[in-house]
């Protein structure tokens, strides 16, 4: 899982998770802003895993 939501990858991780059903309806429930559906609602345009990928791939980081 920890390899998933390394690169946001929310499909593998409900995968790994022990209920599945249950994290993608938590996660339906709770969706951060369009422009940052990669992300959850805690961060947002804030997430540092998504930032960090995108430093890493050397893209611009807009969070402000
Ligand atoms: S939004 Fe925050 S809590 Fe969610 S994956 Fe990114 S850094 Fe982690």
């Amino acid at each position: 899982m920890g390899d998933a939501r390394r690169v946001l990858d929310w499909d593998a991780q409900f995968e790994c998770a022990l209920d599945p059903v249950t994290a993608k309806a938590i996660r339906d429930s709770r969706r951060p802003e369009d422009d940052h559906s990669d992300t959850c609602s805690m961060c947002g345009k804030f997430c540092a895993v998504r930032s960090m990928n995108k430093a890493l791939a050397g893209e611009y980081i807009d969070i402000l």
